[in-house]
C-alpha cells in the first residue's frame, strides 16, 4: 500500500530517530526514507480477526465496552496479535470475550475496512461452531448474547452490519 491521507504520518526514523526523507524507492514509488539508517517506510493496514458463530437462527454479539463505539454490539473477535495466525485471534478472542471454546469452520469472508477510527484493518471473517464453554464476559465487554437475525441490535461497525444483513437480517442501527 503507498501513502495516502489515512495511512499514519512518521516523521522521524523509529529505529534511529533521524528525520525522514521523502524520495523515490527502488520501484519509483514516493516513501518515506531515513537517511540515517535505510530503514524505508510501508504502510499496511493492522488485521483483525472477527467470528460469525450461530446457534439456530441466531447469532453471537457482543457489546463493546471500550471506544471507539463504546455500547454498540459486533461480531466477536479483534485485532491480530503480531506473530499470530488471523484464526488463532478468532480463537483467542472469542475465548477471551465470551468463555466459549470454538472450532473454526473456514475462512468466510475478506475485507479492507476503512471505517474504524484506528486506521485501515484487513479483516478475516471466520465462520465456526461452538466446541464448549458456558457464555460469559470479561471487561473488554458489557454485554455477550445471541440475538436473531430479524431483532439485531445496534452494530458498531459497517462490515459486521453487512455480514448480518447477508445472512438475511433486516438491520437498522
Ligand atoms: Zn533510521
Amino acid at each position: 500500500m503507498a501513502e495516502n491521507k489515512k495511512t499514519p504520518k512518521y516523521s522521524f526514523c523509529p529505529l534511529c530517530g533521524t528525520r525522514l526523507v521523502k524520495r523515490k524507492d527502488f520501484d519509483q514509488t514516493r516513501r518515506h526514507l531515513c537517511p540515517g539508517c535505510g530503514w524505508v517506510y510501508y504502510p499496511h493496514p493492522f488485521l483483525s480477526a472477527t467470528v460469525l458463530i450461530c446457534k439456530g437462527d441466531k447469532v453471537l454479539l457482543v457489546k463493546r465496552n471500550q471506544t471507539p463505539k463504546k455500547g454498540l454490539w459486533q461480531l466477536p473477535g479483534g485485532f491480530v496479535e503480531f506473530g499470530e495466525m488471523p484464526q488463532e485471534t478468532a480463537v483467542r478472542e472469542v475465548k477471551e470475550e465470551t468463555g466459549l471454546k470454538i472450532k473454526i469452520e473456514k475462512l468466510a469472508h475478506l475485507e479492507m475496512i476503512d471505517d474504524d477510527p484506528r486506521g485501515i484493518i484487513l479483516g478475516f471473517v471466520y465462520q465456526a461452531k461452538i466446541k464448549k464453554g458456558k457464555l460469559g464476559k470479561d471487561k473488554e465487554i458489557s454485554a455477550v448474547d445471541f440475538f436473531s437475525l430479524e431483532k439485531l441490535p445496534k452494530i458498531a461497525f459497517k462490515i459486521h452490519h453487512r455480514l448480518l444483513a447477508k445472512k438475511g437480517g433486516k438491520i437498522d442501527g
